[in-house]
């Protein structure tokens, strides 16, 4: 394309080829991306927007973070493709190590994929391997990816209208989602949704299960943060059945929850941990991370991804840890306990928050109708989709691009690179008032 052709393309172009030449599965936020550094974007028309989502909790470097663009560009010119598992290469060898050293306890060994899907699916495998069993329990509302295998594991119908596997092999225990809870009959929390995993291994189970696979906090299900005591009490019940804990670290990881992982809030190690959008700050890799004695129940040949563990990815991935490590984290953590104080300050003087929550950079605010049915299960007020969308268009005509999401489709996430300012968050907070203003007039 010349650099006549570019110059004239608009935003309306680049919808429109897309409505014409794209699967009509894309969800526009009206902002297409031409360029992009630290958190801002630029779109086609000239526009910058403060970016508050990351692409998905992606870039938690900040966009084209520049120690991870030399580094992915001098490997780039060094040789692009060999395939890490036929040709070992330094960057691949390299993270390896890093990966046992970032990572909780005694996980050691890595896979390396290209998706956050294609590592929760290795890690079923490899649980599968290493236990000899096939059964799997996964949560309700949780969300581990779109490929079939992971869909299985997903329980959200609406991820799997008309195309849900055929798997019979995974069942699905209750959610611990505190603000809609289905098991403690709106009394203080006792953590009755861990034990849930216990009924449902009981009754959905044969004997044969492999794993539990959980997110230590859940992204896609609205920025869910679980109890105290919740994951040791599920990691218990796998180990007592003999299966593995899977904990699906793809969103919770790399610095997004104040901590590098999402565990870390706990005191629990995983028996496996997958991993992806934050590791190599944009560029497409996954990993799932083991014991040493689980990792090495895969044989050669086992397991194989034709461009996982790509050199020019795994060298950005090395330079997306350090910049995390040397300081971006605990900028996540610092402006955490500010923003925790601004939400729910909003969670107190609007009654259409109904809660925020969230942990580090991975915030949540639920948005309800005061004056609607009952919600879910009868236990809150009925979930505003409506206002969410609201929100999200306000902001976006105040140049402030955020996420929408939940279970329900009722919540703002606020997920933006980690190392946005105190200012940033500011500007962020004063543009959800006057979303939130609006909607309550
Ligand atoms: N697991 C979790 C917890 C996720 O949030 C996601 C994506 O949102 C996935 C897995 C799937 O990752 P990917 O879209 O890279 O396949």
């Amino acid at each position: 394309m010349s650099e006549q052709t570019r110059r004239s393309t608009s935003n309306e172009d680049i919808e429109s080829t897309y409505d014409e030449y794209m699967m009509p599965i894309w969800k526009s936020l009206d902002v297409p991306i031409k360029r992009a550094k630290g958190c801002y974007v630029e779109d086609y028309d000239g526009n910058e927007y403060l970016d508050v989502f990351s692409g998905i909790s992606v870039t938690n470097a900040g966009h084209g973070n520049r120690a991870m663009v030399d580094a992915a560009h001098e490997q780039l010119d060094r040789f692009i493709h060999g395939c890490s598992y036929l040709h070992p290469s330094e960057p691949v060898a390299d993270l390896a190590e890093k990966l046992a050293e970032v990572t909780p306890g005694d996980l050691k060994k890595s896979f390396f994929c290209n998706s956050g899907t294609e590592a929760v699916e290795g890690a079923v495998k490899l649980a599968r391997k290493y236990t000899g069993s096939k059964e799997i329990v996964a949560l309700e509302m949780g969300f581990h990816g779109r490929t079939l295998g992971s869909l299985a594991l997903t329980g959200n119908k609406s991820y799997k209208s008309e195309m849900a596997p055929t798997i019979n092999d995974v069942a699905h225990a209750a959610p611990p989602y505190a603000y809609r809870c289905q098991m403690c009959d709106g009394g203080p929390c006792s953590n009755a949704c861990a034990d849930d995993v216990q009924r449902v291994i009981d009754t959905h189970t044969a004997d044969d299960l492999a794993a539990v696979v959980v997110e230590p906090l859940m992204g896609e299900a609205g920025l869910v943060v679980p109890p105290e005591g919740w994951l040791e009490r599920v990691q218990e019940i796998a180990h007592e059945r003999d299966a593995l804990l899977i904990v699906d670290e793809v969103q919770s990881g790399y610095g997004r929850t104040g901590e590098m992982w999402g565990v870390d809030h706990y005191d629990i190690v995983p028996d496996i941990m997958p991993q992806a959008k934050g590791i190599a700050n944009g560029l497409p890799l996954g990993a799932f991370t083991a014991t040493e004695e689980i990792a090495d129940a895969f044989e050669s040949g086992d397991h194989l991804s034709t461009f996982g563990g790509n050199p020019v990815a795994c060298a950005a991935a090395n330079a997306t840890i350090d910049a995390l490590q040397d300081g971006l984290v605990d900028n996540a953590r610092e402006q955490s306990g500010w923003l925790d104080g601004e939400l729910a300050a909003l969670e107190s003087e609007y009654d259409v928050v109904g809660e925020a929550r969230g942990l580090g950079l991975m915030r949540g605010l639920e948005l309800v109708d005061p004056d609607g049915d009952t919600g879910p299960m009868g236990v809150s007020p009925e979930p505003a989709p409506k206002y969410a969308k609201k929100v999200s268009e306000h902001l976006r005509d105040e140049h402030i691009i955020i996420g929408v999401g939940g279970f329900h489709k009722n919540v703002m996430r606020l997920q933006p690179p980690l190392s946005i300012e105190r200012a940033q968050l500011e500007e962020t907070i004063e543009a959800l008032r006057g979303a939130l203003d609006e909607i309550s007039a």
